[in-house]
């Protein structure tokens, strides 16, 4: 079985320099919030799955070919013959501004259904990573959630859902009813602290629904931990320079998540979310910046030195 097992939209991305209207060159890359954190536990050693829907096309082959390459598990990967895989464009505007334009409105992933992903529930898993991501990519991924989190809490996994609220998937009204809906099924709950009202009045009142730890994500502040047994941890952001935010959430999660299989303390599984995302924050791309385990490190050597 899996470590993690988790699944979601994953797509192409095409990242450029400039504002696409001035015919701005395109890197090809490959992105999605579940897979920049299933990447990030691979790279730190630990046995993911993802498991997402993907189209029969050129996109897919270079998504699985991506995971595969990253030591993600793929085989309970599902493949529609009819939908193609989602597609998206992030155009880096003045100021270093992304804005996104996706095409996934009828994507295979937002065709996913609870029966593509019995088989890898069925192969077990000790922790369920969910985003609310594909909670808005429509009925049948919504629905997919929801079985995932039942089984998992049948048979004892840890359940994780990181809010990532998407504003042009779905309106604010919609993902507040959803995913209050779902909160009662969530062990530990990781936010954005803009994203928090989405889900609770406050922080106690997830804890009383049965959250065992809800974690705010604060950018560059740092994040804050509030546990059940009523500790509060902050943890600073690591002084870095800001090359590229984004996944940040992602690689912040992979490095909680890393720290809870370890068994490690809560403030040092902060401290190794805080670590993983730092890393990500001052490095192009989504989760090229991704550390391996053995390079954890590196973030505390005197900047500019060198390894011989
Ligand atoms: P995204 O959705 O873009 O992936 P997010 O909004 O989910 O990001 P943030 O709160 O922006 O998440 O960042 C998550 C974590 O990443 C922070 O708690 C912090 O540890 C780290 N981080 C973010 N921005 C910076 C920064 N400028 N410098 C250092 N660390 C940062």
């Amino acid at each position: 079985p899996a470590d993690v097992l988790t699944f979601g939209e994953t797509m192409l991305s095409w990242q450029t320099d400039a504002p696409l209207t001035g015919g701005a060159p395109a890197r090809t890359a490959v992105a999605g919030a579940e897979s920049n954190v299933a990447i990030g536990l691979a790279r730190l050693g630990h046995r993911v799955a993802w498991a997402g829907r993907l189209g029969a096309d050129e996109p897919a082959r270079l998504i699985l070919r991506t995971l595969r390459g990253e030591g993600v598990d793929v085989r309970h990967v599902t493949t529609d013959p009819q939908a193609p895989t989602g597609a998206l464009l992030r155009e880096r505007l003045v100021g270093g501004v992304n804005r996104v334009h996706y095409w996934r409105a009828g994507s295979a992933a937002s065709g996913q259904r609870p029966a593509h992903l019995a088989a890898a529930l069925a192969a077990g898993a000790r922790v369920l990573h969910l985003t609310g991501i594909t909670c808005a990519l429509g009925p049948g991924p919504l629905a997919t959630v929801t079985a995932a989190a039942d089984h998992a809490r049948e048979h004892g996994w840890t359940v994780v859902l990181d809010i990532n609220h998407r504003t042009r998937l779905w309106s604010t009204e919609q993902a507040t009813d959803t995913l209050r809906r779902l909160r009662d099924r969530v062990d530990i709950l990781i936010a954005s602290d803009d994203e928090l009202p989405l889900i609770c009045g406050d922080v106690n009142e997830l804890l009383a629904a049965g959250a065992r730890e809800v974690i705010v994500k604060r950018g560059g502040e740092g994040a804050d931990l509030y546990g059940a047994d009523g500790r509060h941890l902050h943890q600073p952001a690591h002084r870095v320079t800001a090359v590229d935010t984004v996944g940040a959430g992602d690689a912040f999660c992979a490095g909680y998540l890393s720290g809870l299989l370890d068994g490690l303390e809560t403030a040092e599984r902060l401290g190794r979310a805080g670590t993983v995302a730092a890393f990500t924050v001052a490095a192009h791309g989504d989760w090229e910046g991704l550390p391996h385990r053995d390079e954890l490190a590196l973030l505390q050597a005197p900047p500019g030195s060198a390894i011989r």
